[in-house]
């Protein structure tokens, strides 16, 4: 699950150079023990991810109220910072584009008045309004609050091209969209529960 981040990390460069002059073997037997020894380092990983700058975000209130739009800057942690503020599972979803089992998470169920928020952040990103039951075991919405809060970009993982959506200003994974959604869209966004906070409003 940390895959797509060793090629960055110093320490897996280090036993990458190590491993070329050992036998394929030793070298798979390496790379098993490299990984092992590796996993528990994510607490004090000083590995930083996120874009510097500022970003336009809409503000809403708890109750779905569209406030004002707003320059803030972008979130810019390290691994380390984000593994403690969002513990195991919400990291390894939120922070490495995990996906949670679904039927197994806290909001796919929630049929509350609110609005979701995003777990690392608190930006706006959904409302119980636009919440549907799309029986896939996630929560599932036909539109974001604001498309300004929201970023889509293309996914070729997993061998399919899909439109994976990110929390505009901590560029937090929250899930996929796609086009088989509902009126008045047609489309629907697939999230993650663990990559958002419900708020009642
Ligand atoms: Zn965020």
């Amino acid at each position: 699950m940390f895959d797509s981040d060793s090629g960055r990390d110093p320490q897996s460069s280090k036993f990458t150079r190590r491993i070329f002059g050992a036998g394929a073997v030793a070298a798979v037997a390496s790379y098993v023990v490299a990984k092992l020894v590796q996993a528990p380092g994510v607490e004090a990983s000083p590995v930083v991810h996120g874009t510097p700058g500022m970003v336009k975000i809409v503000s809403f209130k708890d109750d779905g109220t569209r406030l004002d739009t707003q320059m803030v800057p972008r979130i810019v942690k390290s691994d380390g910072e984000w593994y403690k503020q969002l513990g195991a599972n919400s990291f390894n979803i939120a922070r490495k584009a995990d996906t949670e089992m679904p039927f197994t998470g806290v909001s796919w169920q929630e049929h509350g008045h609110g609005i979701y928020r995003c777990i690392g952040c608190d930006t706006a990103l959904f409302s119980s309004t636009t919440k549907f039951d799309s029986g896939t075991g996630w929560p599932s919405f036909w539109a974001p609050l604001a498309k300004e809060n929201v970023l889509e970009k293309n996914d070729d993982s997993m061998g399919m091209r899909r439109t994976e959506v990110q929390c505009a200003r901590c560029e937090g994974h929250l899930g996929h969209v796609f086009n088989d959604g509902p009126d008045p869209t047609g489309l629907r966004y697939c999230m993650n529960s663990a990559s958002m906070k419900f708020v009642k409003g």
